[in-house]
């Protein structure tokens, strides 16, 4: 099973960053060894003082499929969660100011939160609402009709060079709003009322 991230996908957010707006998404992955486990705690790493939170839409990948056309990617997934990809910020920046990858950054121990998946059934992926509380505060909320590139489009993009297997999942890229977690922090993420997933930071 392959976690595949999608970077920069909302404009607010690359723009928070300092980042510029691709043209073809930005894709990254974590190894299967990245899933927190469920009902366990992040343990902030030794080796970073600058751990992020960022809330994305997740999908789970049900069929097998490679060149996929955008106009039937829809077929390729049933369920979606809300998630958070953990990153190693200050990681990061070292490994993008000397042009290496990021991987370790993104892909380390723990760093995707895979929240309780829910049938697409009934929702329109295209203009979901999720929020992420911290500490009983909102500090995230995402539209996903503010995507640069939409999920169908991901899929079809991704699959011209990943063959998709069932169980993959597809991170989606963050809104606006990143920032720092602390141990002692609480975060939950919601779709309307829903809770989807609730970490506690160690
Ligand atoms: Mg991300």
């Amino acid at each position: 099973m392959k976690i595949i991230c999608v970077g920069r996908n909302y404009a607010a957010h690359a723009a928070e960053l300092g980042n510029e707006v691709p043209t073809d998404p930005v894709i990254f992955l974590k190894p299967d060894s990245a899933i927190l486990p469920k009902r366990e705690p992040f343990f902030i790493p030794d080796f970073s003082d600058d751990i992020h939170y960022e809330t994305e839409m997740v999908v789970k990948i049900s069929r097998l499929g490679k060149n996929i056309d955008e106009v039937f990617a829809h077929k390729y997934y049933e369920e979606f969660t809300i998630g958070i990809d953990f990153t190693a910020r200050d990681l990061q920046n070292k490994l993008k100011e000397k042009g290496l990858p990021w991987e370790l950054s993104k892909g380390f121990d723990r760093s995707a939160v895979v929240g309780t998946f829910l049938s697409k059934q009934g929702y329109d992926l295209s203009k979901l609402h999720f929020a992420m509380k911290k500490n009983g505060i909102e500090v995230q909320n995402g539209d996903t009709s503010l995507m640069l590139h939409p999920v169908d489009k991901i899929i079809a993009y991704v699959s011209r060079f990943y063959t998709l297997k069932i169980g993959d999942l597809i991170f989606t890229g963050t809104p606006a709003g990143v920032g720092r977690v602390e141990p002692g922090d609480v975060l939950i993420g919601f779709v309307g009322e829903k809770m989807m997933f609730n970490v506690k930071i160690k």
